[in-house]
């Protein structure tokens, strides 16, 4: 579970978070929705240390986000730390961001074996079945440059998944995509929430955030303007900023 209390962000002076209070529940579906530099990015990447807030609190399973509880002190944690907690984060970025000189099976088992330290074999068994759900069973000795975005996303995918993550973090995982791989993209992303899996998703695909998701957060210049059920929020949106942004994507 993620939970974020009143939560700010500002890039000199420019405040990109605005007091932001959300939750995302064990094995739910979030989508995050809302105009260019609303902010949607930068949340995500608080929630996996590559940002750090300037006020608020942020949450990850009960454990405060980049501090370390020690009685009753918090002292911040050093790269060390902060690197094992992003591992139980999986994300997926835009831009496929594959290691170009690995195949599709050294990507996903390189960090499973040199981070986690697991044992070799274990991890090239799970790696594949790992392919194989994201249909890649075909393409463990591809490189990148040998495959499509499509197929490149789903590696990431893979990879993402080989370290057992106890939350997904999507960004934008189909915008860099041609229109005729989206599809294979979110029928992946689709299986993982059927199977359970906590998931943040920041998209401009509606029509999957209408099937997929358990609710859908609209953002607008740092802050939730609203949220609800898909239904609520693309049927029946209760604020003005919420149907401009809809009304535009037409
Ligand atoms: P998009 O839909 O275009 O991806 P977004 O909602 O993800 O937008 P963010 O990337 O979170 O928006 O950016 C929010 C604002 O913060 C933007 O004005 C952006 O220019 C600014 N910003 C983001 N990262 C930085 C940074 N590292 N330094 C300075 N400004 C930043
Ligand atoms: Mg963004």
């Amino acid at each position: 579970t993620v939970l974020g209390q009143r939560i700010s962000k500002s890039f000199g002076h420019l405040q990109v978070l605005r007091s932001v209070d959300f939750h995302v529940g064990q094995g739910e579906v979030v989508c995050l929705v809302g105009p260019s530099g609303s902010g949607k990015s930068t949340l995500l990447r608080c929630i996996n240390h590559l940002e750090k807030i300037d006020g608020g609190a942020l949450y990850v399973d009960g454990e405060l986000v980049g501090y370390r509880r020690v009685g009753n002190k918090l002292y911040e944690l050093g790269e060390a730390e902060v690197a094992v907690k992003r591992a139980e984060i999986g994300m997926v970025f835009q831009r496929f961001n594959l290691f170009t000189h690995m195949t599709a099976l050294q990507n996903v088992i390189e960090a499973p074996i040199c981070v986690q330290r697991r044992n070799r074999q274990e991890v090239v068994d799970e790696a594949k079945a790992l392919l194989k759900r994201v249909g890649l069973e075909d393409k463990l000795a591809s490189y990148p440059h040998q495959l499509s975005g499509g197929q490149q996303q789903r590696v990431a995918i893979a990879r993402a998944l080989a370290m057992k993550p106890k939350l997904m973090l999507f960004d934008e995982p189909t915008s860099a995509l041609d229109p005729e791989l989206v599809g294979e993209v979110l029928a992946v992303m689709r299986g993982l929430a059927a199977d359970g899996m906590t998931m943040i998703v920041v998209t401009h695909e509606m029509r999957f955030a209408q099937e997929v998701a358990d609710r859908v957060l609209f953002m607008d210049g740092g802050v939730i303007v609203e949220q609800g059920s898909p239904g609520q929020i693309f049927g029946a949106p209760q604020q003005e900023r919420t149907r401009a942004f809809l009304s535009r994507l037409g």
